[in-house]
């Protein structure tokens, strides 16, 4: 038996570390807060840049409201937010954040640095961010934020991310994975917020991975992204259930159309989440329809009450409950299955047994 050790207090800097590290556990997770701090900010077109699969360079630029100069000192410390004031905001919160804690748990695994105009200011400021302070971009001069030249909204870069943290480091080493995950976050908000331009690419590539107008519909921004051969072969969802105060919107592949692996684009109450219960359902409907081992194409966006869903799940946590899963979900494979069925009547041939 080992003797009993002293207890001892973890050094600060050692706790704000652990506890980034559960928050940003590689760079899609950063990616998606800085997302989503766009989306927040009233961004219409965000473009990010990607260098290492993020690992080296993570770049977001958006046309949002920008951080004022005064609120430069502490947008990166740890529950600082603009976005709610009370606890009872929670209950009727609009906004993808309101914890404050992305931007400081970034800051404590990456450098960061921020420029930011907004539309009453009369010229950009760039500062730099660590362990979730200003610091001086390098010894000697000021850490204070810099006038410089830029447009309205905010250009954030994120610079070596886990520097501090060789054993991450080393576990993400893989960064065309790592790319793969960021593509997949802009994807679903591309596709979802249909009237927003996205575009992402890596640094040095003159094409973009993912390019969406302004101007384009979800099914544009669907077929733009996932090809007019997926596009062509969606059927549309709408349906409200009143009785569970439920609203489905969507598209799903038709029995035409099959992939080996399944494209499940989920949103509810505009947040991209996963649901395993509402998956499995899907698929054992579609199981009716397609061949053996094949699988659809779904994008569903839900809107429920807020108080159905608890909106102070972690930011880490994708996987959603909610209340009523079980009618809900029922509700939902009940729309896909008519829409399915109606769709195929004249290929009645495929749902014989
Ligand atoms: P939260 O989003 O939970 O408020 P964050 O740490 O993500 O916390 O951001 C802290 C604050 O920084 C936000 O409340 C917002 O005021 C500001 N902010 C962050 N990113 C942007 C952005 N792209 N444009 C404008 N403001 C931003
Ligand atoms: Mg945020």
């Amino acid at each position: 038996m080992t003797a009993s050790r002293q207890i001892k207090k973890l050094d600060e800097a050692v706790i704000n570390r652990i506890a980034a590290g559960e928050i940003i556990r590689r760079p899609s997770n950063a990616l998606k807060e800085l997302l989503e701090n766009s989306l927040d900010a009233g961004a219409t077109n965000i473009q990010i840049l990607v260098k290492d699969g993020g690992l080296k360079l993570l770049q977001i630029q958006d046309n949002g409201h920008g951080i004022r100069k005064e609120d430069m000192a502490i947008v990166c410390e740890r529950f600082t937010t603009s976005k709610i004031e009370t606890f009872e905001d929670l209950s009727r919160i609009s906004t993808y954040g309101f914890r404050g804690e992305a931007l400081a748990s970034i800051t404590h695994v990456a450098h960061v640095t921020i420029t930011t105009k907004t539309a009453d200011s009369s010229c950009a400021y760039r500062a730099h961010y660590a362990d979730s302070k200003l610091v001086p971009p390098k010894p000697g001069v000021s850490a204070e934020p810099k006038p410089c030249a830029g447009n309205i909204g905010s250009l954030i870069t994120v610079e070596d991310l886990f520097y501090n943290a060789p054993t991450r480091r080393e576990a993400l080493k893989n960064t065309s994975e790592e790319y793969k995950r960021i593509l997949d976050v802009v994807n679903r908000y591309a596709i979802y917020n249909a009237g927003i331009s996205f575009t992402c690419k890596k640094q040095g590539s003159n094409i973009a991975d993912v390019s969406t107008l302004a101007n384009a519909s979800t099914l544009d921004n669907i077929r733009q992204i996932y090809g007019s051969s997926t596009a062509s072969e969606l059927l549309e969802l709408k349906k409200d259930v009143e009785s569970l105060d439920l609203k489905v919107k969507g598209y799903v592949s038709n029995a035409n159309y099959n992939v080996k692996k399944m494209a499940f684009l989920l949103f509810i109450n505009h947040r991209a989440v996963e649901s395993l219960a509402l998956k499995k359902t899907i698929e054992s409907i579609y199981a009716n329809f397609l061949p053996k081992g094949t699988h659809p194409f779904i994008y569903i966006s839900l809107e429920m009450k807020p108080q159905n869903i608890d909106v102070n799940v972690h930011t880490t946590k994708r996987e959603v409950h909610f209340l009523y899963e079980d009618e809900i979900i029922a509700a939902i494979g009940d729309v896909i299955h008519e829409r399915l069925a109606g769709a195929d009547t004249s290929r009645s041939f495929l749902t014989q047994t």
